[in-house]
C-alpha cells in the first residue's frame, strides 16, 4: 500500500456547534459562531444583496468562465474600496489584484506567491493570538510562521509595545501579517497613531507587510475609517500585499468572494507580478465561481445600491456595537466587581472577555451558553432577547 490509511489519526476535537445543537435546553445561546445575526438571532441576508442578485439574475449573462483572476468589475471595485480612488497605486495602476476563494483564498494565494518569490525571508510574523487558521493557512503554503507579541492578558488591551519591540527584534525583511481592522479574536486594534508607529518600525526594518481585512466596514460601520492601515501604509510607500474579504461585510459568506492583491513599485512591475499569480493560481483552481463576485461588483459599482450597502454595514456595525453596551450595562446592574470595559472598547464582531477556559467550561455546563474556551465570544449572537440571561449567566461565573 502506497498511503497506510491505517495510520491516519482523528484529530476530531469537541466543535461548539456540535455541544449547542445537543443541548436542549430552548434558552441555549451559541456565541461560537463567526457571522452576523439579526437581533432575533437569525442568519441575515442584506437587502442590497437580494436586490443586486436579482439584477445579476434578471440580466441572464451566460456562465462562462471567468479569467483566471476572476471578475474584472468585481476586483478593480474591490482595489477602490481597498485603497481609495484617490490613492496613488489605484492612480497609477500598480495593483495587481485576483479574485480569490474568499478571505482564506485570498491568504493561501499570497502565502503561496511569498514563498516562492519572496527573496528576503520565509518567516511570516503573526499575532498573538491570531484567527485560528492563520497558522495552518502559512505553513501549508511553506512559509514559516513565527509569533510577535499582540494581547496584553492583564490589561485586556493592546500590549503595543511588545508588538513593537518583537517587530523590531525580527530579523531584517521579514513578512509581517497585520489584521486591517476588527482583530480576530481579540477586537483590540491599534490606535491610528500607533499604526503610524507600526508603520515607521516596519519601514525601519524593511519588513514586508501583508494586510488581512476580513472585516472592512464591520468594525466602525465605515469602510474608509477601517481601511485606514492599508491607506496609511500605501501612501507612505509602502509594498504590501492585501487579502479583502466580502464574507461578512457583505453576509456572501457561503459565496466566497475575495481579492488577494499587491500594492507594486509601479504599474510595470504590476505586468509582472500579475503574470506570476496566474501561474499560480491556474493550477490551483483554474478560475474562480462568478455568481458571488457579480453581486459584489453589482453592490460596489451602482451608486444606488452602494449607498444602500454602505447604510446596511453600518446597521450590523451598530448593532454590534448596542450590543456590547447593553451587555456591559446588564453586568454593572448585576453589581459585579469586574471592570468590563474592555467590552465596549473592542470592535467587530468578537469579545475578547478575559474569561478563563474553566470559566468558559462553566458557562457551557451550567448555563448553556457556548463560545470558545479563549473567552471569545461572539457579538452577533447576541440580541436583545438573550442579553439579560448571558450577563447573569456571566456575572455568576466570574463572582
Ligand atoms: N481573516 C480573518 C481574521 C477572519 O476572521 C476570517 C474569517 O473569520 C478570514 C480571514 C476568512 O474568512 P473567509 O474565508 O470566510 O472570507
Amino acid at each position: 500500500r502506497a498511503i497506510d490509511l491505517r495510520k491516519i489519526t482523528d484529530k476530531t476535537t469537541g466543535c461548539i456547534t456540535e455541544a449547542f445543537k445537543a443541548d436542549s435546553f430552548h434558552e441555549k445561546i451559541n456565541l461560537g459562531v463567526g457571522a452576523y445575526r439579526d437581533d432575533k438571532g437569525k442568519p441575515y441576508v442584506l437587502p442590497s444583496v437580494r436586490t443586486a442578485e436579482k439584477k445579476v439574475v434578471d440580466s441572464a449573462l451566460d456562465k462562462e468562465y471567468a479569467g483566471i483572476t476572476g471578475v474584472p468589475s468585481f476586483t478593480k471595485a474591490a482595489t477602490v474600496l481597498a485603497y481609495g480612488s484617490s490613492s496613488d497605486a489605484v492612480k497609477n495602476d500598480r495593483i495587481a489584484i485576483t479574485q480569490s476563494i474568499s478571505g482564506t483564498g485570498a491568504l493561501r494565494i499570497g502565502g503561496e506567491f511569498l514563498a516562492r518569490h519572496y527573496p528576503s525571508s520565509k518567516k511570516i510574523y503573526i499575532p498573538t493570538p491570531s484567527w485560528a487558521n492563520h497558522n495552518a493557512v502559512f505553513k501549508d503554503s511553506g512559509l514559516e510562521v513565527v509569533k510577535y507579541r499582540y494581547y496584553n492578558k492583564d490589561t485586556i488591551g493592546l500590549d503595543f509595545d511588545g508588538m513593537v519591540e518583537d517587530l523590531k527584534a525580527a530579523s531584517e525583511g521579514s513578512i509581517v501579517l497585520l489584521h486591517a481592522c476588527a482583530h480576530n479574536p481579540t477586537g483590540i486594534d491599534p490606535s491610528e497613531q500607533q499604526w503610524r508607529e507600526i508603520s515607521n518600525v516596519v519601514k525601519e526594518k524593511k519588513h514586508y507587510p501583508f494586510f488581512d481585512m476580513a472585516y472592512q466596514g464591520f468594525a466602525s460601520g465605515d469602510t474608509n475609517k477601517d481601511a485606514f492601515p492599508v491607506r496609511h501604509f500605501q501612501s507612505e510607500g509602502h509594498h504590501f500585499c492585501l487579502a479583502q474579504s466580502f464574507a461578512k461585510n457583505m453576509g456572501l459568506y457561503g459565496e466566497r468572494v475575495g481579492a488577494f492583491s499587491i500594492c507594486c513599485e509601479s504599474a510595470e512591475e504590476k505586468k509582472r507580478v500579475d503574470s506570476q499569480v496566474k501561474i499560480l493560481v491556474r493550477p490551483l483552481y483554474s478560475n474562480p465561481p462568478i455568481h458571488g463576485a457579480r453581486i459584489a461588483a453589482e453592490i460596489l459599482n451602482n451608486p444606488e445600491l452602494n449607498q444602500q450597502w454602505l447604510k446596511e454595514v453600518k446597521g450590523m456595525a451598530d448593532r454590534i456595537i448596542s450590543m456590547r453596551a447593553l451587555l456591559k450595562e446588564n453586568l454593572e446592574d448585576l453589581g459585579t466587581k469586574h471592570d468590563w470595559s474592555h467590552i465596549t472598547s473592542q470592535i467587530g464582531m468578537f469579545a475578547y472577555t478575559g474569561l478563563k477556559p474553566e470559566q468558559m467550561d462553566k458557562l457551557a455546563k451550567e448555563h448553556s451558553v457556548y463560545a470558545t474556551k479563549d473567552g471569545r465570544i461572539s457579538v452577533a449572537g447576541i440580541t436583545t432577547g438573550n442579553v439579560k440571561r448571558l450577563a447573569e449567566s456571566i456575572h455568576q461565573v466570574t463572582s
